[in-house]
């Protein structure tokens, strides 16, 4: 098994991440969090509410950051989508394969072969190694003496084969040849109709991101809530996208959360506010437990760069290496100068035009504001925390623990009396009646102590508290610390303060 198997099969193991549906068979591109996967997506969402809108963040003209939230309905008026592009231009380009049925993205398929026109072409789902590795032994001993030859023998994208290339092509999951379709642009928005009648007239969105609600309620915030351009609005909320090839566990799924950020500011402004946005934001992935080299950040190219961009300030990708995408990385969150793309388009197609624009009071001038925009995944983000914190440990029972940083573990702590009689069962109940006012604890009186860590350590639990016979005499309790798996003893009235230390 693969490592990424074996997360997925720890994952639904312990109640992190289920299909969705799962009694019928599952739903591709649809997933349930569990008990312990739902605390830590909750962690990751709160830790970002917290340090984006709560707490005091000083910006690069040395004030502190002034942020307000928002929670906008899923469906708009689908005038929304026209305006920021969406109907015209959120497309995918897609393959289906008339044999298997598979439906893929035409720019994820690789094409291996010669480029001899009677040669067969084997192609693959690019990063899937055993597909690769079938379509490298499924070349003849012709194709493969012209396959050493890098002249002749070649890997190209799908999307750059001719109608004659396709034809001599065979699918992933095909037998015959000639059965992939040439690709079609696909429209990534799920439609809905309002009201009884499904007609034109009554069609709308389910919104494939949460910052056109930001957008459009810009207008509406300035004028109730007192900002002042620089300010940002925040929002954590569901998109959905209808997505061609869902895949790679949680990281392409059809329904997800994110945590955007749009940052309204003067458009010179722009270089010192991106670099601000782009550092804080790395940073603060590596604050809740990304510390590996498994995560980086990365500027694009200008050649790279969406329309709106290419004249601004920048874009980078915060990118994570997960198993699937080793050697390479897939992108966490993406953080973008949008220029003032997008409160222009709103403000033209409402029909209002220049009138919509901003008035600064200090430069006694309108104009429209430019944009920051982080954006980020709160289900890669929690991807990315299950793939950082999974680590294989053959000296414990469990034989893998979760090392997750306090701030995002499921479960704070563990509370276990060490047999169940002799008061202590009393003791463990206080302790944990007191403890988990403020945070999730487990309290556990069941199976053998090795047992009760083994679960704890795949929980990603840090500290377990036990009482023993000692505790009575004593008053005090032994932690066991997840990571060195060392233990010490305290005084049980220090455990609250103990834990608030380490946990906050
Ligand atoms: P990709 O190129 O991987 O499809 P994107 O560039 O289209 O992603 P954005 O539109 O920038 O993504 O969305 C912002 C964030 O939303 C991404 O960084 C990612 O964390 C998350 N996201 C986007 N699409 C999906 C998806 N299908 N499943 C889970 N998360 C997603």
């Amino acid at each position: 098994m693969s490592r990424m198997d074996d997360i997925v099969s720890l994952c639904r193991r312990r109640g992190f991440i289920f299909q969705s549906s799962e009694i019928y068979g599952g739903i591709n591109g649809f997933w349930d969090y569990g008990p312990l996967g739902a605390e830590l997506k909750r962690n990751l969402k709160n830790a970002w509410w917290n340090d984006i809108v709560h707490r005091e963040l000083v910006g690069p003209d040395g004030k502190p950051i002034d942020m307000v939230g928002v929670d906008c309905t899923i469906i708009m008026n689908p005038k929304t989508w026209v305006a920021s592009g969406h109907v015209g231009g959120f497309n995918d380009p897609m393959v289906d394969c008339r044999e298997s049925k598979e439906r893929y993205r035409a720019d994820h398929l690789v094409a291996l072969g010669s480029t001899a026109p009677d040669a067969r072409l084997y192609v693959y789902v690019d990063g899937d190694e055993e597909q690769m590795a079938k379509a490298e032994k499924s070349l003849t001993k012709y194709e493969r003496r012209d396959a050493l030859d890098p002249a002749v023998h070649v890997r190209r994208s799908f999307v750059v084969l001719t109608a004659e290339d396709r034809a001599r092509a065979i699918g992933p999951h095909a037998k015959e040849t000639g059965t992939l379709t040439e690709p079609r642009m696909f429209n990534l928005m799920f439609e809905t109709h309002c009201g009884a009648v499904r007609d034109e007239n009554s069609k709308a969105y389910l919104r494939p991101e949460t910052a056109q609600g930001i957008f459009a309620n810009f207008w509406n915030i300035v004028d109730t809530s007192r900002v002042k351009v620089p300010f940002g609005i925040a929002q954590v909320g569901k998109a959905f996208r209808n997505e061609v090839t869902p895949r790679n566990f949680t990281f392409r799924s059809r329904e997800f959360e994110q945590m955007e950020i749009e940052f309204f500011i003067k458009p010179e402004t722009a270089n010192e506010w991106y670099a601000f946005w782009r550092d804080y934001r790395f940073n603060w992935w590596q604050s809740i437990g990304l510390t590996s080299s498994n995560l980086q950040l990365r500027e694009h190219d200008r050649d790279e760069l969406a329309h709106y961009a290419k004249e601004g300030a920048g874009t980078s990708d915060i990118e994570y290496k997960f198993p699937f995408t080793d050697p390479g990385f897939g992108e966490l969150e993406g953080i973008a100068h949008r220029a003032d793309f997008d409160l222009k388009a709103h403000a033209t197609h409402c029909g209002k035009g220049d009138k919509m624009r901003y008035f600064d009071q200090e430069k006694n001038e309108r104009y429209f504001p430019h944009v920051i925009e982080p954006s980020a995944g709160a289900d890669r983000g929690t991807l990315a925390l299950l793939c950082e914190a999974y680590t294989p440990d053959e000296s414990r029972a469990s034989k893998v623990y979760m090392k997750f940083h306090p701030r995002m573990a499921p479960t704070k702590a563990g509370i276990f009396p060490l047999v169940n009689k002799d008061g202590m069962p009393e003791v463990a109940e206080r302790l944990w009646r007191d403890l988990r006012k403020t945070w999730t604890i487990d309290m556990d009186e069941k199976q053998s102590i090795g047992k009760r860590y083994a679960r704890m350590d795949e929980a990603g639990t840090p500290y377990c508290f036990t009482i023993d016979g000692e505790s009575l005499t004593t008053n005090t309790v032994t932690v066991r610390h997840r990571d060195t798996q060392a233990q010490e003893r305290i005084a049980i009235d220090s455990v609250r303060g103990w834990l608030a230390e380490r946990i906050g």
